[in-house]
């Protein structure tokens, strides 16, 4: 089933899903022809969160039978702590991430969320305990509070400023005339990839997901204002479950246990301490990324100077 590979850049996807239920999956997989992949078995009951500890017990999964991609991988998320998955592009770190929101089954192993094998629980309730600040933030042709309040429709105007103000966008917010009310998006204001960032994190913050999927979040943003969101991120994930993907290693220093994927497998794990000690592949990573971000700060110094 379903050699064909889906022509939608995938996370936009998993967002859009996200945002409008589960009506519209069915949809588009009738406008591709084809049966979900994935289905709520009979009698499926919803997840019951604990405390939000995600397993991966020898997962083997491939999109095409013929290339498998993840080749027996395992890995925990102690409940509240971060894990960060990090290795070459095409590794196969989203998919990590599609398949913790099963929009794939798997064909050998187990994941399972505070024990129970997502298989087993129905689709809606685990989406609806897993947020994710995507790459690319996608906005509602609609204000400014909408976008943010989508996160939890019955939240307070109050509430909608707290989150705006803890994800670092309140005050840019409330600079603009209409403030709250302004519209974005094609017919409204055109905001920065760093601002929509931003609104995507107060829309989580208010969401409040038991478990988070940062999925390359900053990677599109220059170093100053990745270090803003960052502030933001580490706020939204204390205390939560988080899976942190991420191509800067610069964003996952902090992490409980870094995990190194290579080839579908993992090549290395530890925290950043251990990984950089044991100069492997992470390490040669480390020292590459911190030359390129050196060259980044000389180039901006010389042209400041023009
Ligand atoms: P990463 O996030 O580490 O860059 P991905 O998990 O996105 O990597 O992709 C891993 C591999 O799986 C890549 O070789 C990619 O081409 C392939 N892949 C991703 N999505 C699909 C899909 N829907 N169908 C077939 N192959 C896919
Ligand atoms: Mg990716």
């Amino acid at each position: 089933l379903m050699q064909l590979s889906i022509p939608l850049n995938f996370i936009g996807f998993v967002y859009r899903e996200i945002r409008q239920g589960l009506t519209d999956i069915e949809q588009m997989f009738d406008l591709l022809d084809e049966t979900p992949e994935v289905q709520d078995r009979p009698g499926a009951k919803p997840l019951r969160v604990r405390s939000g500890h995600v397993q991966f017990e020898n997962v083997v999964f491939a999109y095409d039978p013929d290339r498998p991609i993840l080749k027996g991988i395992s890995f925990e998320i102690p409940a509240g702590k971060t894990v960060a998955i990090v290795g070459p592009s095409g590794a196969g770190k989203s998919t990590i991430s599609r398949l913790i929101f099963r929009f794939y089954d798997i064909q050998e192993g187990a994941i399972r969320i505070d024990g129970q094998d997502i298989r087993d629980v129905t689709q809606e309730s685990l989406r609806a305990a897993i947020g994710i600040v995507p790459q690319d933030t996608v906005l509602f042709n609609d204000t400014i509070r909408y976008n943010i309040r989508y996160g939890r429709p019955d939240a307070t105007d109050e509430e909608v400023r707290r989150a705006a103000e803890l994800a670092q966008i309140g005050p840019f917010i409330e600079s603009l005339p209409a403030g709250y009310d302004t519209l974005v998006g094609e017919r409204g204001l055109k905001l920065s990839g760093g601002e929509k960032q931003r609104v995507a994190i107060a829309r989580t913050i208010l969401k409040a997901p038991p478990i988070l999927i940062l999925d390359e979040a900053t990677s599109a943003l220059d170093t100053h204002t990745e270090q803003e969101i960052q502030a933001a991120l580490d706020l939204v994930s204390r205390d939560r479950t988080t899976l942190v993907i991420a191509h800067r290693l610069s964003t996952v220093i902090g992490a409980d246990e870094i995990i190194v994927l290579r080839d579908g497998r993992i090549a290395e794990r530890g925290t950043h301490r251990t990984l950089l000690a044991a100069r492997g592949l992470y390490a040669e990573m480390w020292n590459r990324q911190r030359e390129a971000s050196r060259a980044e700060e000389r180039l901006r110094r010389a042209q400041e100077e023009d």
